[in-house]
Order: C-alpha cells, then sequence, then structure tokens
C-alpha cells in the first residue's frame, strides 16, 4: 500500500481524514491504530492516526509523507473501526461524526506523555511524624495540610494532585527545595476511583433460592445471539445477580461492560463494583471524566488491563478488549440514546452489535422494560423474571385520588387534602416524602385572558414558562428567557395570567402549607449550580430534607429506607403527549417513582393525583403490573405498526424559511415514494408526511418530517440509507436523520 489514510483533529472543524504517502522504511511497520506525525499547512506537524490504507489518491490531490510512527503499539484495532462503520451505516451518518463521538479528543491530539508525578520523601514522613510546631521545624500549617494529603495520596501525577487539592506549584516546589517531596518524570495512570481507595472489598452475597433460579437459568442461555432481559421489580436484587454473572466471566479471563443511564447511576454503580472487585480492575468511563483520564483508561483499556468497565452511553465506544459479558442496567432509560447531534445513537443497539462480535451475550435489566425488549425477549424465549423485592419486602401500591371529586377543595385547587394529610402524617413521624411534578418551572403557560393569546417564544412554536426564582420567562427548547410583557402582544390588554403547574409552584405552595417543615427542589434549572444536585440529594440521604419536590430527575435510582411517602402532584402529565411512546413513558415514570417508596423496613404509600383515573397506562402503573399494561400496548402498537412491528426513520428537513423547508421536504418524499416503488419496496416500507413537527418551529428553524416505518423488512434499511447518502440539498436547509427515534415531536 503506498498511502496511508490518517485522523487528524482541525481545531475549527473536529475531525477529518486525509490520505498520506507511506516511506519506504515505514511500510512493513505502519498499522492501523497506530499515532503518526504528518505535516499539516501552516500548523506545521500535527498527531495523527492511521485508520486505513489505499493504493490510490483522488484525482487532483497530491499526497505529503509521513513524517514519523509516534508508537508503534496500536490504540485501536481493525475490529473497532468495523463497529464504528457499523454505527455510521445503521444511523445514516458520515463515518467521521462517529469518530468524533467515539474517540477522546486528546487521544488525537497528544500521545503517550511523560508527566511529573510527586511522592512523598523520607523526610517528609518524618516531618509529618514529628510535633514540632511550624517555627520550630520552618513548615507552615499549609504546607503540613499538603503533605498530609500527599501521604494518603500516595505517589501520583503532580498535575492532578494540585488540582485536587488546589496547590500551587510554588508551594509544591517549596517543599521540593525542602527535601520533603520528591518529583519524578514518569507516567503514572490517572485513576479516578481512587476516591474509593479506601472502601472495604465485600464478597458476594448468597442469592436467594428464586434470585438463584433466574441466575442459573441466564448462565444457560449465555451462548445466545439475542439479548437476554432481565426484568425484576425494584429492589429484587438484579444487581447480585449481575455481581455472580460478572463474577464468572472475568474469573473466565474474560471482560465486562456494565453500562448505567446516567452519569450519577454509573458512579454509584462503580463504587459498588469497586466494593466487590477491588478498584485496580474497575475503570469508570462516562463524558464527564477529564480528557487526561479518558486518555489513560483508554490505554490500559487497549493493553487489556481492567476487567470490569462501567460507565454511561459513551463507555459502549470504549475500547475493551476480550468481551465476555455487555450489562445494560435501566434499559428502558431514554438516555441511552444520543439525540443530538449525530450519531443519533442508541447505547443498547451498538452494544447488540459488539456483543455479536465478540459472541458474547448481552444482558439488558430493567423494572420497567422497553416494550420492545420485552417483545423480543419474549419470543426469543430470553426472558427472565424476579417479581418480588429481596425479603419480600412489600412493593407499595398506589392509591388514587380522583381530582375530579378532590380538586375543588384542594390547596390552590392542586395539593389535595388527602395528601396534605398523609404529608403531615409522614412527616410527623420522622419519615421522609418525595413529591413528582414532572415539569420544572412555575407555571407552564402565559395567557391574555381577554383574547386567548399564549405567549410563545419568537423563536420556537412552543409557550414560554415562568419561572419565580428568576423572575423571567424561559424558553425550554432553545433556554431564550425574557421578563414578562406587562401588556398582551395582541390585543394590549393587561390581563395576562399565568397558568399550569410546575415545580417551581409546587414548592412554593408545599411552603406555604407547611412552614415548619423543611422543603427543597430538584429538576434541571438548579443544575446551573454545579453539583447542586448531588448535594440535595446527599442532605436528603441524611434525612435533613423533610419534603423533596422535583421532576423525573427525583424518579430514578434513589435509594433512601426513610422514605415512606411518595406523591404524585399531576400523574396525567405526560400521557397526553401526541407521541406513540407516551404511555409507556408515562407508565414507567410512575412505576419508577413509586418504587421510591418503602424501600427499607418501613412500609411505603404512594399517592397518584389524576383527572383520568380510567386510562389504561395509568391503571396498570397503579396497579404496577408490567404485563397488563403491555398486553394492551403490544396490541396498540401492532394496529399501527409502530415498533417493535416496524423500524421508524425520522427524516426533519428545517430552514429559516417556512415555505422553502416545507417545499424541500415535499420534494423528497416525493423523491422518496418514487424510489421505493422503483426498487420494489412499497410492500415494505411506508413513507408519512411531510408533516410540521408537533414543535414546529426551533430556534428560528421551521420544521417538517417525514417517517419511513419499515415494517421489518431486512434490505429496506440499506435501501433508506443509501437513498439518504446521495441526497443534495440547497445550503439554507438543514436535514437530520433519527434512526429509531426517541419521540417524533
Ligand atoms: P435491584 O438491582 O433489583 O434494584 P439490588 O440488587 O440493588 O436490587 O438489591 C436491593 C437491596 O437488597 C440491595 O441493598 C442488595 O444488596 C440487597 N440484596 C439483594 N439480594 C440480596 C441477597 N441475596 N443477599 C443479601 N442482600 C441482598
Ligand atoms: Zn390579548
Ligand atoms: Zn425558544
Amino acid at each position: 500500500m503506498r498511502y496511508a489514510v490518517v485522523l487528524i483533529n482541525i481545531k475549527a472543524l473536529g475531525v477529518k481524514t486525509f490520505s498520506y504517502l507511506i516511506p519506504d522504511d515505514m511500510q512493513d511497520k505502519i498499522q492501523i491504530g497506530q499515532p503518526v506525525l504528518v505535516p499539516f499547512g501552516r500548523q506545521g506537524l500535527v498527531n495523527a492516526f492511521v485508520v486505513g490504507f489505499s493504493d490510490y489518491l483522488p484525482e487532483g490531490i497530491k499526497a505529503k509523507r509521513i513524517n514519523r510512527i509516534l508508537d508503534e503499539t496500536p490504540l485501536f484495532s481493525i475490529k473497532y473501526l468495523k463497529l464504528l462503520e457499523w454505527v455510521a451505516n445503521y444511523y445514516c451518518c458520515d463515518f467521521v461524526s462517529v469518530l468524533n463521538a467515539a474517540i477522546p479528543m486528546k487521544l488525537i491530539e497528544k500521545n503517550s506523555k511523560t508527566e511529573q508525578s510527586v511522592e512523598l520523601t523520607p523526610m517528609g514522613e518524618l516531618a509529618l511524624q514529628s510535633d514540632k510546631t511550624s517555627k520550630e521545624s520552618g513548615i507552615t500549617k499549609r504546607q503540613r495540610e499538603v503533605l498530609k494529603g500527599l501521604k494518603s495520596d500516595g505517589k501520583c501525577s503532580l498535575i492532578d494532585f494540585e488540582e485536587r487539592t488546589k496547590t500551587t506549584r510554588t508551594t509544591m516546589k517549596k517543599l521540593e527545595e525542602k527535601g520533603l517531596v520528591k518529583f519524578n518524570l514518569e507516567y503514572v495512570y490517572r485513576n479516578p476511583l481512587t476516591i474509593f481507595k479506601d472502601v472495604p472489598t465485600e464478597p458476594l452475597y448468597e442469592l436467594t433460592p428464586e434470585q438463584e433460579e433466574v441466575y442459573e437459568g441466564i448462565k444457560g442461555k449465555l451462548k445466545s445471539q439475542q439479548p437476554i432481559l432481565l426484568h425484576g421489580v425494584t429492589a429484587s436484587g438484579k444487581t447480585e445477580i449481575y455481581f455472580k454473572l460478572i463474577k464468572d466471566v472475568i474469573d473466565s479471563g474474560k471482560n465486562v461492560l456494565f453500562l448505567a443511564p446516567e452519569i450519577a447511576l454509573a458512579s454509584q454503580l462503580t463504587k459498588r463494583l469497586a466494593k466487590k472487585f477491588g478498584i485496580n480492575d474497575v475503570a469508570i468511563w462516562h463524558s464527564s471524566i477529564s480528557d487526561g483520564e479518558k486518555y489513560d483508561v483508554w490505554q490500559r483499556l487497549y493493553k487489556n488491563e481492567i476487567k470490569i468497565l462501567a460507565g454511561a452511553r459513551s463507555a459502549v465506544f470504549a475500547p475493551l478488549q476480550n468481551i465476555g459479558l455487555i450489562i445494560i442496567d435501566e434499559e428502558h432509560e431514554g438516555a441511552y440514546k444520543q439525540t443530538s447531534p449525530a450519531p443519533r445513537y442508541d447505547a443498547r443497539t451498538v452494544a447488540k452489535r459488539l456483543a455479536q462480535f465478540y459472541q458474547a451475550p448481552l444482558l439488558l435489566g430493567s423494572a420497567t422494560p422497553d416494550v420492545s425488549t420485552y417483545y423480543f425477549a419474549q419470543n426469543n424465549n430470553n426472558l427472565f423474571q424476579l417479581l418480588k423485592r429481596y425479603n419480600n419486602a412489600p412493593l407499595a401500591v398506589p392509591a388514587v385520588i380522583n381530582m375530579q371529586e378532590y380538586g375543588r377543595t384542594a390547596y390552590r385547587g392542586i395539593i389535595s387534602k388527602p395528601l396534605q394529610t398523609e404529608i403531615t402524617e409522614t412527616v410527623e413521624a420522622g419519615k421522609q416524602v418525595i413529591l413528582l411534578m414532572n415539569r420544572r418551572g412555575f407555571s407552564t403557560y402565559t395567557q391574555c385572558k381577554s383574547c386567548g393569546t399564549v405567549i410563545e417564544c419568537p423563536d420556537c412554536s412552543i409557550p414560554m414558562v415562568w419561572h419565580s426564582d428568576g423572575k423571567k420567562m424561559k424558553c425550554h427548547y432553545c433556554s431564550k428567557e425574557m421578563s414578562m410583557p406587562e401588556f398582551c402582544p395582541s390585543c394590549g390588554s393587561d390581563a395576562l395570567t399565568n397558568s399550569g403547574t410546575g415545580t417551581q409552584k409546587i414548592e412554593i405552595l408545599v411552603r406555604e402549607l407547611f412552614p415548619e417543615y423543611r422543603v427543597e427542589r430538584i429538576d434541571s434549572d438548579i443544575l446551573t449550580r454545579k453539583n447542586a444536585h448531588i448535594e440535595l440529594l446527599n442532605r436528603f440521604q441524611k434525612g435533613e430534607i423533610d419534603i423533596l419536590v422535583g421532576t423525573q430527575m427525583i424518579a430514578k435510582g434513589l435509594d433512601n429506607p426513610n422514605v415512606t411517602l411518595v406523591g404524585v402532584i399531576s400523574a396525567d402529565t405526560g400521557f397526553s403527549v401526541p407521541d406513540f411512546r407516551a404511555s409507556e413513558r408515562g407508565f414507567q415514570l410512575l412505576t419508577q417513582v413509586a418504587g421510591r417508596a418503602g424501600r427499607g423496613e418501613y412500609k411505603g404509600k404512594v399517592l397518584f393525583q389524576t383527572y383520568n383515573p380510567d386510562y389504561y397506562a395509568f391503571r396498570t402503573a397503579k396497579s404496577q403490573d408490567f404485563e397488563k399494561f403491555f398486553e394492551t400496548e403490544i396490541k396498540a402498537r401492532q394496529e399501527f405498526d409502530y415498533p417493535p412491528f416496524s423500524q421508524i426513520v425520522r427524516i426533519i428537513l428545517s430552514s429559516m424559511n417556512n415555505y422553502r423547508a416545507e417545499k424541500s421536504a415535499m420534494e423528497l418524499a416525493m423523491r422518496l415514494n418514487t424510489m421505493t416503488e422503483k426498487f420494489g419496496f412499497t410492500e415494505y416500507l411506508e413513507t408519512l408526511g411531510p408533516t410540521p413537527c408537533v414543535i414546529a418551529k426551533i430556534n428560528g428553524y421551521y420544521r417538517f418530517q417525514i417517517l419511513i416505518k419499515n415494517k421489518l423488512d431486512k434490505n429496506g434499511h440499506e435501501f433508506i440509507h443509501k437513498f439518504l447518502d446521495k441526497i443534495e440539498l440547497p445550503k439554507d436547509i438543514r436535514l437530520a436523520v433519527d434512526v429509531d427515534p426517541l419521540d417524533i415531536l
């Protein structure tokens, strides 16, 4: 081969591929995955990665030579690139966007670098032990603290240590001059898990007979090429079963990838894993670990030094070798899907492919499985269930408060008498309360009482939401903020009123009703304060908060045995969204939040306030009866050819100009229909639209959508991909393709 295709990270453009001539003396050394140095325009020599080879160049291009190979050990394999290529094909996006999502920038920009490490010298040790005053020893109080910190951390990266302990280089240099610490020039891996280093390890628990049966059952399916589903109610011991399986796999010399839907849950999980398997074999990966940490974990993974990798969505792209098992917990969570930007991948789908590459099993777990996952697992005989909590702790069965009856007497029409009574009794008994309101803000819309106009975001076709804490109106799509107008923009009347209910209003009402109780709120509005969310959860965990009000952020993962009451202010929210997954999402949310009550030895109570007590998804959520919900839901999906009976590809065309967006969407739909007919796919592919999206305008862009339902013809997807590949659109039209979209709003 004469040319190498390499990746370069260009500041303004992101990662792009270029071809370079391979000098003769490199011919038998160069390999895919190696970092190389290449000349690049005015930037001089830059770092790049070899991703392919070719004998020819596109016409008119003159290739420069590769300067040198930086490191002969490659950092990823051909297999790995094949997976990324598959992702690009499946999600109908370009390969480079997948590379950008998968490979940390640092890996491409910089390459194995030695860094200074720091450690305590014997003299430093002595100084710490002596009880001389700072005057006698010449060591300030601050310096002493630093030495103490270093003693507990052990030898570590200098930069990291400084960052962690907020120490300046000057301080460190002074300590070095005094001979109390020593700098070394060498590579030190940053292990984000050192925070868990004092956690004592624990043996695995003995499984209960029910758990044992499920564990044995799953073991019998480990050769299956199809995903295995563990449907187990909250706190039934799913995680304990995962641990047993993990132990088997690592004992057999293979590695495990374990995904959790969110960073916070992934961290909790990592801590639990480190406790069971020791910190050296476990690593964590998600979008918030630093580039440096990612770089280190990447290297260790590639060298096969890590046995268990836990992480959030993006960890599916970490180059874990020799995979023997992939586990995806809370598999129903929308967070596994990247909605924007491309690649709009679903980590579950990518994991399924990855598992097939390694002939490893994929185990999905949830208390409220995705309807499609459940359907396929059942059909493939890969379904396992744990329908009781560990220790037979009872699941709280929700009671329904029909607001048609209780609404009038409720506080401000919102908090019913029975809920008020339960709150009082719970807090008086020293227990804690969770109140779910799945909308943030104070009200949900502002309307003119004279002419009916609703104030919308000027750039998006959705109502602006009044936020009482910042005294501002906010758009929940583009984040635009404005102050509340004094007069109606249409008729000039001053009769503007806030309607609808959000978390901020609930917080205020609850504080009014219970001035003596400690009330706090968690929703994404508080996330502007760094770690505010974790701090509040910690305080709640410690019993410093009596009533926690929040959005779905408080429905997941929270394991506080002292919570005995969960109230859902408006259990209807969500079910009425015009989307085929609305019932599923509503069911999941209510079941999950109900699962927060009564996790300890005290029995829990759950109250749902609703105006539609008879709706099926609601009724089944009330009895926490997944199977009943599934039976009704799957029939509706079948009738309308929604997943799992079809695969949906959503195409959105948008433009600042409404007419041009619509026109190009119509042209595209027409061309699609013609091609579908020409290639004989009419029986399998159904094209819907174009129609304006439910949210017709976002950020000034008018949006039109075309939905393709592929009724599971195996060549249909390939056809769609090829069709989209050839599309050329005018510059002012934006195209977004979403394969298996989460919603169609
Ligand atoms: P899930 O993952 O289904 O929510 P967990 O595995 O977290 O459930 O189990 C809930 C709680 O019960 C945890 O504190 C767990 O340690 C405990 N538990 C579950 N099974 C066992 C067991 N066989 N022996 C001891 N404790 C168990
Ligand atoms: Zn008006
Ligand atoms: Zn907006």
